[in-house]
């Protein structure tokens, strides 16, 4: 198995969300974590069909650019009453004509989506938030560790915290949207917890306690 000896790392993201949550969840560990876009990456395409897929991609990308161990983060958000949309989508879904990402446009897509097929009451509005981690090597060698977060879709957004769909996703057992909460009360997790909140704190407290050494 490769190491992670050498406490270097790429979080391979130019996700500005993603990337202050990978800062939060590493930070204990002691590795310097540059992000691609500090290294000046491109983005590539993200083609695949699946969580997996993607979250390779973009991976193995960084760590054959950089020569370094490379983890990425592939996400978004399933909602039941629509068969899973816009599921690794969930990005393109905030596609502006002109390139640029607009979430208030998507969260209200998806909001209309839900009208369409009638669901008004909480109990059909369920869905999840998926994320998965890969670790990926210069070699091609990859781990993937997922994490999976469900709720119910609210409208109107509520809270400004927290980026992307936050604001309309409130987790089970909780009355404050994602876009309500700290960073920290998102996460739910510390090193050494033995629970977390978010799908990507979940994703992450495998990969800490497979990697990291952490309890
Ligand atoms: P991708 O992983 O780059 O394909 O993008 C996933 C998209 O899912 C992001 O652009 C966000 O809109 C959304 N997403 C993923 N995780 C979260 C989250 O923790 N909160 C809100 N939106 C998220």
């Amino acid at each position: 198995m490769h190491s992670l000896d050498g406490k270097k790392i790429v979080v391979a993201s130019h996700n500005e969300g993603k990337l202050r949550e990978f800062a939060d969840l590493m930070g204990p560990f002691g590795f310097e974590a540059k992000s691609a876009k500090e290294y000046g990456l491109p983005e590539p395409d993200e083609t695949g069909t699946t969580f997996e897929e993607n979250a390779y991609i973009k991976a193995f990308a960084a760590a054959k650019a950089t020569g370094l161990p490379a983890l990425s983060d592939d996400s978004g958000l399933c909602v039941d009453a629509l068969d899973g949309a816009p599921g690794v989508y969930t990005a393109n879904w905030a596609e502006t004509a002109d390139g640029s990402r607009d979430f208030a446009m998507a969260m209200q897509r998806t909001e209309v989506a839900l009208q369409e097929v009638g669901a008004a009451e909480p109990r059909q509005r369920t869905g999840r938030f998926v994320a998965v981690i890969c670790l990926a090597f210069p070699d091609g060698d990859a781990e993937y560790y997922r994490g999976e977060a469900e709720g119910t879709l609210v409208w109107p957004p509520r809270g400004e915290i927290g980026f992307g769909y936050d604001p309309v996703f409130l987790p089970d057992g909780f009355d404050k949207t994602f876009g309500e909460m700290s960073a920290e009360e998102k996460h739910g997790w510390k090193p050494g917890q033995p629970t977390a909140l978010s799908h990507r704190a979940r994703a992450f407290q495998k990969f800490a306690r497979a990697r990291l050494g952490s309890a």
